[in-house]
């Protein structure tokens, strides 16, 4: 198989160019290294199967591929709110120019959408039936709005032109090579507590997530890409945990004497999230294996040594 990973030099989208390569298959890795680093995919860089392609999904190209992993688009809120413009533009002209690809040269598209097509959502936890309740105007908008009409542009291609689509909705995901400075919440936790620094609460903790960790869920975006079921499907991890809980858990095992100190909730900051994965669960026969215990540990582990390395002289 000839992959293309667009995003694949990104955190998510590093381990899956792992996952391909390491049972044999052809990746182009596609990148505009917005919010990735080559790094993550170097162990790759002169072998006869990898090919790094430095592009701009927003711009269209013509490559032959069987299969594209469309995982481009910034996913931490203060990297896809640093130009919301350029984010609503990645998720539709990006996807619009991937699905045009993949009709061209009938390969399947597999699409990374999200949690966040569920917005603020008043049902709990979420089933793939939910609809979602996005605030249309605020500053998350231009990632949640711009996954759904990414999403709505899969299903119009499927239904206009028979393309061959896969549509994963990404539940929070964590793990090593996340960026130290990425601004998400398991990232700042453990690079502030290994600083020495105060945990910051965004309010006051209480609102909850579900953390997934990135090699469970890599495993389901490839039974979902080789499986019969279209989606949407949503991936993640049902365990639901308050963010307060998270960084109790963070700072006990990093250095229990730091502070937890409340910062202003950001505008829109979903409340509640809960992923239902009864439908990945039949129709991938996929779960989650990875508890939020081990995930930590080994994302500690991983940036211990990050830290160590940029802060070395
Ligand atoms: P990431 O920011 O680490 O990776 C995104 C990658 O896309 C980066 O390498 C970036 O440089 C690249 N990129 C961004 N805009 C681009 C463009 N216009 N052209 C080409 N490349 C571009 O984020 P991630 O966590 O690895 O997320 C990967 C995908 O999964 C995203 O589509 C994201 O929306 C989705 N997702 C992730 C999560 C999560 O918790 N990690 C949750 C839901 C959905
Ligand atoms: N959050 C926090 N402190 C931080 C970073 C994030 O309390 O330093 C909160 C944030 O307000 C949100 C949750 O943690 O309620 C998850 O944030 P993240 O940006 O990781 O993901 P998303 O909001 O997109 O689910």
């Amino acid at each position: 198989m000839r992959n293309l990973v667009t995003g694949g030099a990104g955190f998510l989208g590093s381990h899956l160019v792992d996952r391909l390569m390491e049972v044999g298959e052809e990746v182009l890795c596609l990148d505009n290294t917005f919010t990735g680093r080559k790094a993550n995919v170097r162990q790759w860089w002169n072998h006869p199967r990898f090919e790094f392609i430095r592009h701009d999904v927003t711009d269209p190209i013509r490559l032959e591929v069987d299969r594209i992993w469309h995982l481009a688009c910034p996913a931490s809120p203060i990297h896809y709110q640093h130009n919301p413009v350029k984010t609503a533009k990645t998720s539709f002209l990006g996807t619009y120019n991937m699905l045009g690809l993949a009709t061209r040269v009938k390969a399947r598209l597999l699409l990374a959408s999200t949690s966040e097509v569920y917005g603020d959502p008043e049902v709990h936890p979420q089933p793939e039936s939910y609809r979602g309740c996005v605030n249309t105007h605020g500053i998350r908008a231009c990632y949640d709005e711009g996954k759904r009409i990414a999403e709505t542009l899969c299903f119009d291609y499927r239904r206009m032109h028979g393309t061959e689509i896969r549509v994963a909705r990404i539940f929070n995901t964590y793990g090593p090579r996340m960026l130290p400075d990425d601004g998400r919440v398991v990232s700042n936790f453990i690079v502030q507590a290994l600083r020495g620094q105060p945990l910051t609460l965004y309010g006051d903790g209480s609102q909850t997530r579900s953390f997934c960790y990135v090699d469970d869920l890599v495993e389901g975006l490839i039974r979902l890409m080789n499986g019969n079921h279209t989606g949407p499907i949503n991936l993640g991890n049902p365990g639901e945990f308050t963010i307060r809980q998270l960084a109790e858990q963070v700072r006990d095992r990093i250095n229990p004497e730091l502070e937890l100190i409340c910062r202003p909730l950001p505008q829109d900051d979903p409340l509640q999230r809960q992923p239902v994965i009864d439908l990945a669960r039949s129709e991938l026969n996929w779960q989650p294996s990875v508890s939020l215990e081990d995930g930590l540990e080994r994302t500690i582990t991983y940036f211990r040594q990050e830290l160590e390395g940029t802060t070395a002289p």
